[in-house]
C-alpha cells in the first residue's frame, strides 16, 4: 500500500487530523442524540448549530437555510425530486454534464411526465450561456448546472447561467460537490437557489452532505419520519459528520488559494512528464486537480486496471460509475473518445515528485500496451 500513489482524490478524500480530532468527541463522550431536549442533547445540538453556522458562512448564506443530509447524492436527490411539483411548471432544464445523482433523478422528472431538456457543453466542457438561453422557456421550472465537473474539472459559469435562469422565472441548482476546495462558493455571488456539498469531496468524512435552499424555496422532505432540520429531513443528524464538515469547510476556505496554487503546480509536473495521451478541457476554466488524459486506441477501463497494478490508484471517470461499462458520461456529450479515457485526480497530500513519479509509471504501462 505504502508505494503506491493515489491519484483518485475527486472519488474521495483523507480527513484532515485537525478536522478528525474536532470530530472525535462526539463519537464518544458528547454522543447524545441533539433532538433531545435534555442538557446532555443539547450540547449536540449546540454541536450540529455551530457546524452549520460554519457551513452557512462557508456559502454566504443564512444558517437556517441549510439542510444537513448523508451525502451530496441525497442533497441533489432533494434539490430535483422534491422541489419542482410546488413550481407549477413542466419543463426542467439539465446539462448533460451532470452527476449521476442528478441524471437519474432527471429520469425519474421525465417519468413523472416532466418534460426535461438536456443542454449540452463545448468540446472543452463548459456549458455556455447561449446554449442554455436556448433551451429556456417561459414555463422552466428548474434548471441544474454543476460548478465543477467531476470528470474533467471544468468551472461552468455559473452567475452568468443562473442569471439568464432567473430572467425566465426559473429556480436554479448547482451541484458544488467537486467545487469547495478550488472555488468560490458563495452563493450569492453564483446566484444559485439551492446548492448541494459532500463531506468526503473536502477533507471530511463520508455520511454527510447539506443542501443550501435559499428562503423562500418550497423544498419538501426527501427522507420521511421525524421533524428534523425544520421538518426538511427526518432522520437523527450525524453529529461527528457534520461537526467534521463545518471545521473541515472552514479550512477549505482558509487554504483555498494555497490549494489552488498546488494544485495547478502538480497537475503542471504530471502533464509535463507524460509522454502519451491527450489532457481534455486544459484550455477552457478549470480545477487543477481534476485532469482528463484521452490515450487514443487504448481502452480507458483496461488502462486503469494496469496503472494499479503498476501502483497509480486512478480513475475512468467518477468513482460511482466505476462498476459500469457505461464511459464517462460528460465525455461523451463533449464529443470525445470517452472509452479511452482515465481521470487523475490530486489533493493536498500529492507531491509534486509523486505526480512526476505517477506520470512516468503511465509513460511505461502506455508503452507496453501500445505494442
Ligand atoms: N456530485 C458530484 C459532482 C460528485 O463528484 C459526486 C461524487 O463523486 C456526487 C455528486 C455524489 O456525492 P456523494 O458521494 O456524497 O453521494
Amino acid at each position: 500500500m505504502k508505494d503506491r500513489i493515489y491519484l483518485d482524490y475527486a472519488a474521495s478524500t483523507p480527513v484532515d487530523r485537525e478536522v478528525f480530532n474536532a470530530a472525535t468527541p462526539y463519537y464518544t463522550d458528547v454522543f447524545y442524540n441533539p433532538s433531545s431536549t435534555h442538557a446532555m442533547g443539547q450540547q449536540a445540538s449546540c454541536a450540529v448549530e455551530r457546524a452549520r453556522k460554519q457551513c452557512a458562512a462557508a456559502l454566504g448564506c443564512l444558517p437556517s437555510e441549510i439542510i444537513f443530509t448523508s451525502s451530496g447524492t441525497e442533497a441533489i436527490n432533494q434539490a430535483l425530486c422534491r422541489t419542482v411539483f410546488s413550481q407549477g411548471k413542466k419543463h426542467v432544464v439539465v446539462s448533460a454534464i451532470e452527476h449521476d445523482s442528478t441524471l437519474e433523478c432527471a429520469k425519474i422528472l421525465e417519468r413523472d411526465g416532466y418534460d426535461v431538456e438536456y443542454v449540452y457543453p463545448t468540446s472543452d466542457g463548459i456549458i455556455t450561456p447561449p446554449s442554455l438561453s436556448a433551451v429556456l422557456r417561459r414555463d422552466t421550472a428548474l434548471v441544474c448546472v454543476m460548478t465543477v465537473n467531476n470528470q474533467v474539472g471544468t468551472i461552468q459559469p455559473i452567475a452568468e447561467l443562473s442569471a439568464i435562469s432567473h430572467d425566465c422565472g426559473a429556480l436554479f441548482f448547482s451541484d458544488g460537490v467537486q467545487a469547495v476546495n478550488s472555488c468560490d462558493i458563495n452563493v450569492n455571488k453564483l446566484g444559485a437557489d439551492m446548492f448541494a456539498l459532500s463531506g468526503h469531496k473536502f477533507y471530511s468524512t463520508k455520511g454527510a452532505g447539506l443542501l443550501y435552499v435559499k428562503t423562500g424555496v418550497d423544498v419538501h422532505p426527501l427522507v420521511l419520519g421525524g421533524g428534523q432540520e425544520k421538518a426538511r429531513r427526518a432522520g437523527t443528524v450525524d453529529v461527528p459528520a457534520v461537526v467534521a464538515m463545518g471545521a473541515a469547510i472552514e479550512r477549505a476556505v482558509n487554504y483555498r488559494e494555497l490549494y489552488v496554487k498546488h494544485a495547478d503546480a502538480v497537475c503542471k509536473k504530471f502533464l509535463d512528464t507524460l509522454e502519451y495521451g491527450r489532457a481534455v478541457s486544459v484550455g477552457a476554466p478549470k480545477a487543477g486537480d481534476i485532469v482528463t488524459v484521452v490515450f487514443d486506441g487504448i481502452d480507458g477501463g483496461r488502462l486503469a486496471v494496469a496503472l494499479s497494478y503498476s501502483g497509480v490508484c486512478c480513475s475512468v471517470g467518477s468513482a460511482c460509475s466505476a462498476g459500469s461499462a457505461t464511459p464517462p458520461q460528460t465525455l461523451v456529450a463533449m464529443g470525445e473518445n470517452a472509452s479511452c479515457a482515465v481521470r487523475f485526480s490530486f489533493g493536498k497530500p500529492t507531491t509534486e515528485e509523486q505526480a512526476a513519479a505517477a506520470a512516468n509509471i503511465v509513460n511505461d504501462v502506455v508503452a507496453r500496451m501500445k505494442k
